[in-house]
């Protein structure tokens, strides 16, 4: 994916925490994966310098969203940096996020292909509404919400679903599961378990 220029980030809560360390990401299969996060309920420094780690975790391993569950601590909060449909960068954090996606005839489905930094290697095709609005909190505990099409729909649910013990390989028929299984084993050594710190 292409960079844009940073002047076309939108950050409509401020720009991403930065000065975080790179930690080697936690792969599926990990009990932390699969359970739902404790929900946030401090907003201090700590929980400030957590997500400067998921933010550079995410970056060092060239992804576009990254829950905390990802570098194997227990907290409901994701962190991304994902262009939507019109290549427009949008960043943020959200904490306890809760996902909403169109229903009825508002609902259609997009089936691009999806990977997780924590099954790395791997894409296949998953099927998911084009449009998705998350609301929960940021950094300080204020309410933030974000909408988008393209990948960013898609990234918004799939960290959502981290911070609720779902991984994406949950979602797939059986056939895409064993095809992403099978890419993901091939790639193996590019992915040590120290990866991408
Ligand atoms: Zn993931």
């Amino acid at each position: 994916m292409a960079a844009t220029p940073q002047s076309d980030v939108h950050a409509p809560y401020g720009p991403l925490p930065d000065g975080g360390t790179v930690r080697p990401i936690t792969r599926w299969g990990t009990p932390v994966m699969h359970r739902p996060q404790a929900r946030v309920t401090v907003f201090d420094d700590a929980l400030r310098r957590l997500a400067a780690d998921m933010v550079a975790t995410m970056y060092a391993a060239d992804g576009v969203g990254l829950a905390a569950c990802q570098i194997g601590e227990d907290v409901a909060m994701f962190v991304f940096d994902c262009p939507d449909a019109a290549g427009e960068r949008w960043v943020g954090v959200v904490c306890n996020p809760e996902v909403e996606v169109p229903e009825g005839r508002e609902r259609r489905l997009d089936d691009d292909d999806e990977g997780c930094l924590s099954f790395p290697g791997a894409f296949v095709e998953c099927a998911r509404p084009d449009y998705a609005t998350v609301r929960g909190q940021g950094l300080d505990g204020e309410p933030v919400e974000f909408s988008g099409d393209g990948l960013l729909a898609r990234c918004l649910q799939h960290e959502t679903d981290h911070t609720l013990g779902t991984v994406f390989g949950d979602r797939l028929p059986a056939r895409a599961r064993k095809k992403l299984q099978k890419l993901h084993d091939k790639a193996a050594d590019d992915y040590p378990t120290t990866w991408p710190a």
